[in-house]
């Protein structure tokens, strides 16, 4: 492997865009822990992102591409390897076809709540789930994001993958194997874009349900704390906050990390909380849920360092 200081510094050359040494990530993910990571990088184009996948590769260093942070959990020591930042990527654009239908482009760094924004100014429909999700469209594919009954294969019609080899793939929806809340894809597979079929609505029901939804959020999320969304999947026949709930759970804390009182499937941090703390509060929440009620909970939130 090569030297620590020569790969940083033939980085640095490498890559068009922003790049940083040990950087903190509890800066970055929404529930703000994180030790630090070797490298973060944001490339500016798909052509700097192509070359830092094959110079990572080169070198045999770890490389994994990140959106929004809001489904992460970064552990306290860190990342060993090459944090790649999608938020770059920011384009979109809008193809008009029959019917009325439009088919939206957009690249892996754009945010979905900007794709909800610009569906309903132009009244389009299909995205308004997507409401006050907090991801990336890079993300949200990976994750096969969802909610009110939707996700993100509902209104999939390609997307956009860079393989290992920084080649530029592309996958008919047909082609793709979207389970709960997981896109399935090889490793180190990187969403580079994703284009989403929506159709013509009425401008006036898109903005009022939009509307609706956030404000669903706004009472049932703790969005006061720092927090990662849900933490575990809902299992087939009741939603995990309310077995966490039942379970007698909400309110339980692991120094700053608590479960939300508000919503059982929230961890908060009440401010100083560690990765540490979170990950030891989902812990207990998977034993006590398995010893009192015989279910096994699903992670759902990323977890990743060391
Ligand atoms: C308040 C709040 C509410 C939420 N509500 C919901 C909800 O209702 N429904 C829901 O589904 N989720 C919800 N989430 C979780 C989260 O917003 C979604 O999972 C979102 O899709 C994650 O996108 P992201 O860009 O933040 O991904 P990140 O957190 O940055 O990454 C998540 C995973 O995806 C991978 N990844 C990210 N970008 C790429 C890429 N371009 N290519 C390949 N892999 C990539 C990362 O390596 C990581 O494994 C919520 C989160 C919060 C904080």
């Amino acid at each position: 492997m090569m030297e620590d200081q020569t790969f940083r510094e033939k980085l640095s050359e490498e890559v068009e865009g922003e790049v940083f040494f040990d950087e903190p990530m509890d800066r970055y993910t929404s529930i703000r822990v994180g030790g630090k990571a070797d490298v973060l990088v944001c490339p500016q184009s798909v052509e700097a992102l192509r070359r830092v996948i094959l110079y990572c590769r080169s070198c045999n260093k770890p490389f994994l591409p990140v959106g929004n942070w809001t489904n992460l959990i970064v552990r306290d020591g860190g990342y060993r390897g090459v944090i790649i930042s999608m938020k770059r990527l920011q384009s979109v654009t809008w193809d008009m076809g029959r019917k009325g239908s439009v088919l939206v482009s957009a690249q892996a760094g754009v945010s979905l709540a900007e794709v909800v924004r610009m569906a309903a100014r132009d009244a389009f429909t299909g995205m308004e789930f997507c409401a006050g999700i907090p991801g990336s469209i890079g993300g949200a594919v990976i994750m096969n994001a969802g909610a009110y009954g939707k996700e993100i294969r509902d209104v999939i019609k390609e997307v956009t993958l860079m393989n290992e080899r920084g080649e530029i793939v592309r996958r008919k929806k047909k082609e793709l194997s979207f389970e709960y809340r997981k896109l399935n894809l090889p490793e180190e597979m990187i969403v580079v874009g994703a284009t989403f079929s929506l159709e013509k609505g009425d401008p006036v029901k898109i903005r009022e349900r939009v509307a609706e939804i956030l404000e669903k959020r706004r009472q049932k999320h703790p969005l006061e704390y720092p927090n990662a969304g849900s933490i575990f999947k809902n299992p087939k026949n009741k939603p995990a906050g309310q077995i966490i709930e039942e379970a007698g759970l909400k309110g339980v804390r692991i120094g700053d990390a608590k479960i939300s009182e508000k919503h059982g499937n929230f961890i908060v941090n009440l401010g100083n909380a560690r990765a540490a703390d979170i990950v030891a509060l989902m812990d207990l929440t998977k034993k006590k849920v398995r010893e009192q009620m015989g279910i096994s909970l699903e992670t759902e939130v990323r977890i990743i360092g060391e």
